[in-house]
């Protein structure tokens, strides 16, 4: 659909031309472009420096071969990427994601939205993100290990403590970290804070794993409150089963809400007398086994297999974890239908824009992910500032700065979206809190840096 306004619609026409098959590209892009319309105008300064043309373009795009051995002894070839987005605030910083679909445009889309989420941290932090087609599901310890230590090998060459920053995301958790990590240190002889979602023994910060999920909760809870409502009694939904999931059934619990239904990639469950976090967290994190097996923990709960399903089960709260564009229009129209009252994003642009449209034009809150769940990279910040003075924060500090950094981050937002006319609207309320922080910071550094 056209932007209305010539400039933005330019330049989204252009990436159009440019970028024809990256869709989740174009489409992250078209979504903050939309929304920005009211600041373009509001100052001609952005028109022209052209500014959202340079905001668009990644300043710096590596794409590397990673072969490493399986346990057959047979050389096996992936695609790696770096995508370095945007340094205007801070150091690039973003996660790396290891799954079979990723290409190009996923790691663009990924670290375009991660420009204006770490803006919106507060912290000085720019945009990148990083990932490969590999797929660790069904490999070896032994073979992940080999993979990662070839990734990193390569990946070593463009990152750094003051450059790039990367961190974990789909299919990269504490194990891929150690060995990427392991890995960079043996290459370069230096012990520094180059990569965030460390273990503890090494370098972590206590919180870092649970923070995406507790700030996405952090996030919801004061959306939440300032429209009269909490989490007390709720039913909730939660998509996905992995990091960012687990721990947001556990904040949601303990705001009392209760979690009923969770998901894999193959299907979903339904447990009426609520989740506990730490059965899935055992399946998840220990076993590394399917969601499906939960029924022989639970034999009162039922799985059903195909796993966009889980937004017929009626919820007042939806808290979509688990991936890009996963919850579209239908799957909009039946949480409306069954009485939803909050969609609140946990994962990276799961809702597709009609869906988004949907969910806003029925009343319901909506939350975008670049805003709600900014807690995992404002909390890899804090680990940065823990690795830089040497030391180390109690669970507690962290936690209670994550939740003011959610909170400030939410009245941010809505105050953003208040000073451009769109009361109550979350969505841009972010694009342009996160924009007018970057923006300011390359005008001031001229165009050519
Ligand atoms: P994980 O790899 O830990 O977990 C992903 C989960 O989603 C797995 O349970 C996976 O199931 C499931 N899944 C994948 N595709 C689907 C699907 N189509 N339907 C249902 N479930 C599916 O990843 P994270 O929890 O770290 O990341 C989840 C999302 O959150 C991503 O969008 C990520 O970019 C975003 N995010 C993560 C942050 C973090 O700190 N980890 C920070 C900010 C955003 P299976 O086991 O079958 O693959």
């Amino acid at each position: 659909m056209a932007i209305r306004n010539a400039y933005l619609n330019g330049i989204y026409e252009d990436l159009l031309g440019r970028y024809a098959e990256q869709h989740e590209f174009l489409e992250a892009v078209h979504e903050v472009l939309e929304t920005l319309v009211p600041v373009v105008e509001s100052d001609p300064r952005y028109e022209q420096q052209n500014i959202i043309g340079r905001m668009v373009e990644p300043e710096r795009i590596i794409t590397f071969r990673v072969s490493w051995v399986d346990d057959a002894g047979k050389v096996q070839v992936n695609r790696g990427y770096r995508v370095q987005f945007n340094s205007a605030i801070g150091p690039y910083k973003g996660g790396i994601r290891f799954r079979d679909n990723v290409n190009l445009s996923i790691i663009k889309f990924l670290g375009f939205e991660q420009v204006f989420k770490n803006a919106l941290t507060t912290l000085p932090m720019g945009g990148g993100k990083g990932g490969s087609d590999f797929d660790p599901k069904g490999k070896s310890d032994g073979e992940i290990m080999r993979f990662c230590q070839s990734f990193m090998t390569e990946l070593s060459k463009y990152i750094g403590e003051d450059t790039d920053v990367p961190a974990g995301d789909i299919g990269v958790g504490a194990r891929e970290i150690g060995y990427m990590f392991g890995q960079y240190k043996r290459l370069t002889n230096t012990w520094t804070g180059v990569l965030t979602g460390k273990g503890l023994s090494y370098g972590g910060s206590l919180a870092r794993k649970e923070a995406t999920g507790f700030g996405l909760c952090y996030f919801a809870d004061a959306q939440l409150k300032d429209n009269g409502m909490s989490f007390e009694g709720k039913r909730v939904v939660i998509s996905g089963s992995g990091n960012v999931a687990i721990y947001a059934n556990q904040k949601a619990s303990t705001l009392g809400g209760k979690v009923i239904a969770m998901s894999d990639s193959n299907g979903y469950i339904v447990d009426e007398n609520g989740i506990d976090y730490q059965v899935i967290r055992e399946i998840k994190e220990v076993k590394r086994a399917r969601i499906s097996t939960y029924v022989d923990y639970v034999p009162s709960a039922k799985y059903v297999e195909g796993c966009s399903g889980i937004w017929t089960v009626p919820c007042d709260i939806a808290l979509p974890c688990a991936t890009q564009n996963e919850l579209n229009v239908d799957n909009a129209k039946s949480l409306i239908a069954n009485g939803c009252q909050g969609v609140f994003e946990g994962a990276n642009m799961p809702c597709t824009p009609d869906a988004i449209a949907a969910i806003k034009g029925a009343g319901l809150l909506y939350s975008p992910g670049k805003a709600s769940n900014a807690g995992g990279v404002a909390t890899s910040g804090l680990e940065m500032s823990q690795n830089a003075g040497h030391i180390s924060w109690t669970f507690e500090e962290v936690d209670n700065k994550l939740k003011g950094i959610m909170e400030t981050i939410y009245a941010a937002c809505a105050s953003a979206a208040e000073q451009f006319g769109m009361k109550g609207d979350i969505q841009a309320g972010a694009n342009i809190a996160g924009f007018l922080k970057v923006a300011d910071a390359m005008l001031a550094q001229g165009v050519c840096y």
